[in-house]
C-alpha cells in the first residue's frame, strides 16, 4: 500500500493489470423491505430512483446495459476492463434459476472481468451462496452487503428488517465458501453517537470482511427520513465531523481491507441534506488531507 489507505482502484489495477471500472446493471429486483415481505416503503433513507442510470430506463437486457455502460465509461474514464455491478435493490432476491441466467449473461460478456453483486444479509441463503461460489471459481466476484450499523436498535429505527447477527451469519457463510464481502456502513444514522459508528467499523473488521464502503447519512427527497428531518428529528453530520470519523475508522481497519468508497454519492437533485455531500471530490480531498496532516494511515490502530 503506497497510499495512506488501500483503495479499490489500486486493488483492481494490481489484480487485472489495467484500469478497471464498474458498469451498473439493473436486474429488475426488488427488496423484502419494499415488496411487503418484511415491510413496504424501503429502508428509511433509501430512494433507489436516484441510482438508475438514464441509459437503463426501459429495462433492457443485461448485455445491452453492459454494452452502453462500457461505451460510456470507456469514453469518460479510459477504462480497459469492466466489473458488471448488479447495484439496484437486492440483487440476490430471487430463485437461483433466474439469478443464474442474469449473472451468466454478464459473465459471458467479452468486456466483463468480474461481477459485483449488491445485497442484504437476510437474502443470501445457502443455495444462492453455492451459486455465487461456483461462478466465483470461474470469474472474479464479490458481494456488497449492507450492514449500515452494528447497533440493532439503529437497524430497527431505520427499518432495515435484519440484525447485526444476520450480517455476521451471512459473512461467515460467504467467507466459508471463499466469497469476498464488502460491507456498507453509514455514519450519522438517527440516534447514533461516535461510539456506535466506530463500533460498527470494529465489528466488520473483526468479522474479516474483504472490503468496506463508507457513506454519510444523506437525507434524500421522497424518503421517510425526509419527514423526520423536516420535523427536526435528525441533525446530519457536519463535513469536518464526517471526515474525522472516516480517518479514525481507517486507522481501526485491518491494512488489507479494500476501501471501496469514502463517501456516498447521490445525484444533487435528490439531496435534501447535508448539501456538502454532493461533492465527493472535496470530501475525498479533506479525508486525504487529514490523513496527511496527522501523518496516519489505514491499520495503525488495528489490533487483530
Ligand atoms: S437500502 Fe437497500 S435493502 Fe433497503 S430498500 Fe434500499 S435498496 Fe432495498
Amino acid at each position: 500500500m503506497t497510499e495512506r489507505y488501500n483503495t479499490l482502484s489500486a486493488y483492481l489495477r494490481r489484480r487485472f493489470g489495467c484500469k478497471v471500472y464498474k458498469v451498473t446493471v439493473d436486474g429488475g429486483f426488488t427488496c423484502p423491505t419494499r415488496d411487503g415481505t418484511k415491510s413496504r416503503g424501503g429502508c428509511a433513507y433509501c430512494n433507489p430512483a436516484g441510482l438508475v442510470p438514464k441509459a437503463h430506463k426501459g429495462r433492457r437486457t443485461v448485455t445491452e446495459q453492459i454494452d452502453s455502460g462500457v461505451e460510456w465509461v470507456r469514453k469518460r474514464h479510459g477504462a480497459e476492463r469492466f466489473i458488471a455491478y448488479f447495484q439496484l435493490n437486492t440483487n440476490t432476491y430471487s430463485d437461483t434459476g433466474r439469478l443464474r441466467d442474469l449473472y451468466e449473461e454478464a459473465v459471458r460478456h467479452p468486456e466483463v472481468a468480474g461481477l459485483c453483486i449488491s445485497t442484504r444479509p437476510d437474502c443470501v441463503p445457502d443455495d444462492v451462496l453455492d451459486l455465487l461460489e461456483e461462478i466465483g471459481s470461474r470469474k472474479a466476484l464479490w458481494l456488497e452487503m449492507g450492514l449500515q450499523s452494528a447497533n440493532d436498535a439503529t437497524l430497527e429505527r431505520i427499518g432495515r428488517g435484519h440484525t447485526s447477527a444476520d450480517f455476521r451469519d451471512a459473512v461467515e457463510r460467504a467467507r466459508g465458501r471463499g466469497i469476498d464481502v464488502c460491507a456498507h456502513v453509514i455514519f450519522g444514522l438517527p440516534g447514533e453517537k461516535e461510539d456506535d459508528m466506530l463500533g460498527t467499523v470494529r465489528f466488520v473488521s473483526e468479522l474479516g470482511v474483504w472490503g468496506i464502503k463508507f457513506h454519510q447519512l444523506t437525507v434524500l427527497c421522497g424518503t421517510p427520513l425526509e419527514d423526520t428531518y423536516l420535523k427536526g428529528g435528525l441533525k446530519p453530520l457536519g463535513l469536518e465531523e464526517y471526515v474525522r470519523l472516516v480517518v479514525e475508522s481507517l486507522e481501526l481497519l485491518p491494512p488489507r481491507v479494500v476501501v471501496h468508497r469514502l463517501s456516498g454519492d447521490a445525484p444533487a437533485r435528490y439531496v435534501v441534506a447535508p448539501r456538502w455531500g454532493v461533492n465527493k471530490f472535496i470530501i475525498k480531498e479533506r479525508i486525504e488531507g487529514l490523513l496527511e496532516a496527522r501523518d496516519t494511515r489505514q491499520g495503525v490502530r488495528w489490533r487483530g
